[in-house]
């Protein structure tokens, strides 16, 4: 950075990062020039006011196999092709000015392709002044009343600044004069050169704000070209030589092209506050925006002539174009430039219009040009380097050193990156399609530009002088001149002033007539007049001055004072400022808890809403639910009723049908009772029949019992006891012998017929009954059987009687002996079955057939008889029964038990299932075993006992609870 220079103070400079930390980036600015003519292809187009996009032209697409390509770029701002150029100065170039009115640096250049309007961003066109004129014309209008007098300011030649004293400013004035070198300020417009008077419109001009009144101001201007890496000055008196005049400073041509001399080149230095600066180079003091530009015509077209003479392309040079400022505090009076170099304030802007960026000459470049094109490629592409440098080193934390040194430009500049600064860029861009490729590396250059960070330019400290002092020594020079006007004497009527009293006071001059040149009283008179004059006037002038003094001292006092005020403002200033914060702070917060508030109110409200719905859903449903219990009662009531109702017709019916049954069963008795009595009446003639036909043993005729004493057990029996059966059993014919008792009954039951028409009663029907019994697990509820076991009887016959006791009194075999005597009476037709419960019955006589001689052994009878049960399996029952000997010397038995054994495969269905089946349709099974309460416990009981006896075989019967 071009530090700003403190007068001649040889001083060093503070460490920058302790001044500053606050860094902007480089604020990179992009102009597109409008096309040179319709028929040109853009390759460039504008999509917002920070954004562009480059399209490859179609020749370009072709050569790259038709790769469409379309790259943005974005800015701090783009200004298109209506931008006027007021209106760019006004973004880019303003702020610097401003900058610079306020003692702080700038940098500004314009950078493109030759032929993208730097040259005329920068310098412009005549009625389209650029940014550097514009520049200029703000400095003076900010400025222009505080500028102090010429060679008040006076640069040294090394980049410092000197302030004269007034008689040295004057007499070095008059000495310029006198040799008409420097030019004189044009005192207005007309007389401007018509060549560049058209650059600086009066009408757009700008004015910075918050000028320091209280400072002297003073405007050099410097400018140089880099040509070929060489540093020409292009303000450079050229050297006194009579034959070859100085360049005047009307820039008026030379007056012979063969009298041009070559320009020396400069180099560049460091100065004491280690800021480069171009040794020896002419600093042009200016005081107006004509003047100064004047002195850039000027340079401007002794670059002209230079490129004519030397042959040289002026887009391959860099111009800059530098405008420094000096300002200076006045002294406490306001009068004077305060004659202290530390206060002097020096500061620069740089406005640099670089040269063509690319790669190669756009004109044929041969030989020396070649070169030429070559170095000025290389001080771009330092610059280049340089940024990228400067950008790693910044954004990565790294510290590679940055090659400004390899390139005037660069090492020129060096000072704006590395220190601080404001550095702003114009990228000038041709959006014809021929530049295309140079754009896009332009562009490229422009982007990582904008990431390089300059450090921000701090705000000088003022001196120690109380502000508006120029105003108030002016305010006072008028209020003197007014007063010395007044000196005069009073205005007739008003009462005299001080100051006239004073003079009035005066001894008055006495007659001063002289008539003789040795006149003793007239100058006698005259010199003590003048002599008391002069005493008053010195006591006058001690007064004044003794005034003055208070009076200045009073002045400082007040100053002080103001200067306390102005801290104590200060300070009050800094507190309100926090309080401001504070109360920011505070009016966040509140905006905070009222939206909060507001939101909770919302959710309160949401859920009012959500309660008063539920309430009335309550209320709905409460309502609901007292109809629903009302209904319910009316229903249950109904029910009950229908209940009453119900109960009473079943009650009826049940009366009705219990009568009807009475009626009925009495119905049914009495018809019974007369068929008993026709049976009654049959047996009795058949046993007369029988009687009479058989022996004459017994002469007993057996009575007939009456009705009554029939009726009698089957009234008593609700229990009934085992009834005696007769069987008269009567060895069966060999081939009949194999016969089952059911066959032998049936068979009886045929002959039945024949006996009746051969006039015995007519067959019972307990036959049957005793089938049933069968299926009752030998339970007998037959009335008295009698069973006369006859020898070689083949007759069955049975007698129902019904009476208790039996006919003929049976004896009984006494039982004291201890041990029962069985006939196991096995007939020879049955069949093994090879089960594992066999009838064992110890000291048996085992018969085949019934035979008189064992029955008479024994008292107790079994027969084993097998059948075919409904379920297709064998059944084998054990009839036992007692034997009693008759009275004729016979024997009878009386069966008193069955036992059915029966033998069932396992893959019947199970009993559960069949019970569970039955469930429903017991009807269907009601003559079956299982709905016999006593079957179901005792297949209870086989149940258990089967796990010893394997499945499937059933013992059935319970023979010793029959025994009487
Ligand atoms: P460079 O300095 O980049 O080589 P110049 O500034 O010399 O380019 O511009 C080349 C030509 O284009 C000049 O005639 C100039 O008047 C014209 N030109 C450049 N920019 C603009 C613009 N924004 N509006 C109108 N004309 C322009
Ligand atoms: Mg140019």
């Amino acid at each position: 950075m071009i530090r700003p220079t403190k007068g001649k103070t040889p001083r060093r400079p503070v460490p920058k990062k302790q001044l500053n930390n606050q860094k902007d980036p480089v604020g990179v600015y992009c102009r597109v020039r409008p096309l040179g003519s319709e028929d040109e292809e853009c390759c460039v187009e504008v999509i917002s006011n920070t954004t562009i996009q480059l399209h490859a032209p179609d020749g370009l697409k072709a050569n790259r196999n038709g790769e469409f390509k379309e790259t943005q770029y974005t800015f701090k701002k783009v200004f298109g092709l209506k931008t006027t150029q007021k209106e760019l100065f006004d973004d880019v170039a303003k702020p610097l000015v401003e900058d610079l009115v306020h003692c702080k640096n700038g940098l500004l250049f314009t950078y493109g392709v030759t032929g993208s309007g730097k040259t005329y961003t920068m310098t412009g066109s005549p009625g389209q002044g650029g940014l550097l004129p514009r520049s200029l014309d703000m400095i003076f209008n900010s400025i222009g009343p505080f500028q102090a007098k010429r060679f008040v300011f006076k640069p040294d030649d090394k980049n410092g600044m000197e302030v004269q004293n007034q008689v040295d400013a004057l007499l070095e004035r008059q000495k310029r004069e006198s040799q008409q070198s420097v030019p004189k300020t044009p005192s207005s417009r007309q007389k401007l050169d018509p060549e560049f008077a058209d650059m600086i419109s009066p009408e757009d001009s700008s004015k910075a704000e918050g000028v320091d009144e209280d400072s002297s101001y003073s405007v050099f201007v410097s400018y140089i070209e880099i040509y070929n890496n060489y540093i020409y000055d292009l303000l450079e008196d050229a050297p006194f030589d009579p034959i070859k005049p100085k360049w005047n400073g009307t820039g008026t041509p030379l007056r012979h092209n063969t009298e041009f001399i070559p320009p020396q080149s400069k180099i560049l230095r460091e100065d004491q506050n280690h800021n480069m600066y171009v040794a020896g180079c002419t600093e042009v003091e200016v005081k107006s925006t004509e003047e100064a530009f004047e002195v850039f015509w000027r340079g401007q077209k002794k670059r002209r002539i230079a490129n004519t003479q030397l042959n040289r392309e002026s887009s391959r040079s860099h111009s800059v174009f530098i405008v420094k400022l000096a300002q200076a505090p006045l002294d406490a009076d306001g009068d004077n430039v305060l004659q202290d170099k530390n206060q002097v304030n020096v500061s620069q802007l740089c406005l640099v219009d670089l040269a063509g960026s690319e790669r190669t000459s756009r004109t044929r470049a041969e030989g020396n040009r070649l070169r030429e094109a070559g170095n000025i490629n290389q001080s771009l592409m330092t610059l280049r380097t340089c940024i990228e440098v400067l950008r790693e080193n910044q954004m990565c934390g790294t510290n590679k050193m940055v090659p400004y040194r390899d390139s005037k430009v660069t090492h020129l500049f060096k000072n704006y990156f590395d220190g601080e600064g404001k550095v702003r860029m114009v990228v000038c861009v041709n959006p014809n399609a021929d530049d295309y490729e140079e754009t896009m590396l332009v562009m490229r250059f422009a982007e990582m530009t904008q990431e390089v960070e300059v450090a921000r330019p701090v705000d000088r400290p003022i001196c120690g002088f109380a502000a508006g002092r120029r105003h108030r020594n002016q305010a006072f020079k008028e209020e003197l001149s007014r007063r010395l006007e007044e000196r005069g004497g009073p205005v007739d009527g008003e009462p005299p002033s001080a100051l006239g009293q004073l003079l009035q006071s005066l001894p008055q001059l006495p007659p001063c007539e002289i008539s003789d040149p040795a006149d003793d009283v007239t100058f006698p008179r005259v010199i003590e007049c003048l002599e008391k004059r002069l005493k008053i006037r010195q006591m006058l002038t001690g007064e004044y001055n003794k005034a003055a003094n208070m009076l200045k001292s009073m002045l400082q006092d007040l100053d002080g004072k103001l200067i306390s005020k102005e801290n104590f403002i200060h300070d009050q200033q800094g507190k309100l400022g926090e309080k401001d914060k504070m109360i920011h702070n505070q009016k966040n917060e509140i905006d905070r808890l009222e939206k909060k508030s507001k939101m909770l109110e919302y959710k309160i409200d949401i859920l009012q809403k959500t309660t008063n719905i539920y309430e009335e859903d309550k209320r709905v449903l409460q309502h609901e639910l007292e109809t629903r219990e009302q209904r319910l009662q009316r229903e249950l009531s109904e029910k009950k009723r229908m209940e009453a109702r119900m109960q009473g017709f079943v009650t009826d019916e049940k009366l009705r049908w219990q009568k009807e049954c009475e009626r009925r069963v009495n119905a049914k008795e009495l018809e019974m009772q007369n068929k008993l009595w026709v049976k009654d009446e049959k047996l009795k003639q058949l046993k007369a029949i029988v009687t009479e036909n058989k022996t004459e043993n017994r002469p007993d005729k057996p009575q007939r019992p009456s009705r009554e004493k029939d009726r009698a057990p089957a009234k008593r029996s609700a229990s009934p006891s085992p009834i005696p059966q007769v069987v008269r059993t009567a060895p069966l014919p060999p081939s009949t012998r194999s016969v089952s008792v059911a066959s032998c009954i049936s068979e009886w039951e045929q002959r039945v017929p024949q006996a009746d028409r051969q006039g015995s009663p007519s067959p019972p029907q307990s036959i049957s009954r005793a089938q049933g019994l069968s299926r009752r697990r030998g339970r007998c509820w037959a009335r008295d059987c009698e069973v006369p076991v006859q020898s070689r009887d083949l007759d069955l016959e049975e007698n129902v009687y019904r009476t208790a006791a039996p006919v003929r009194p049976m004896h009984r075999r006494s039982h004291s002996a201890g041990a029962e005597r069985w006939v196991d009476h096995k007939p020879l037709t049955n069949v093994e079955l090879d089960t594992v419960m066999q009838p064992n019955v110890p000291n048996a006589i085992k018969v085949t057939a019934p035979s008189e001689k064992a029955l008479s052994k024994c008292d107790k009878y079994m027969l084993t008889h097998q059948e075919v049960a409904s379920d297709g399996e064998i059944q084998t029952k054990l009839i036992k029964g007692e034997v009693f000997k008759t009275r004729g010397g016979g024997q009878a038995v009386q069966f008193t038990d069955i036992e059915t054994l029966k033998q069932e495969t396992p893959v019947a269905p199970s009993r559960k299932r069949r019970s569970s089946e039955n469930g429903p349709n017991q009807e269907q099974n009601k003559d079956g075993d299982w709905t016999d309460v006593e079957t179901r416990c005792s297949v209870a009981v086989e149940m258990r006992a089967g796990s010893k006896v394997g499945p499937g075989y059933q013992h059935h019967g319970y023979p010793k609870r029959r025994k009487p």
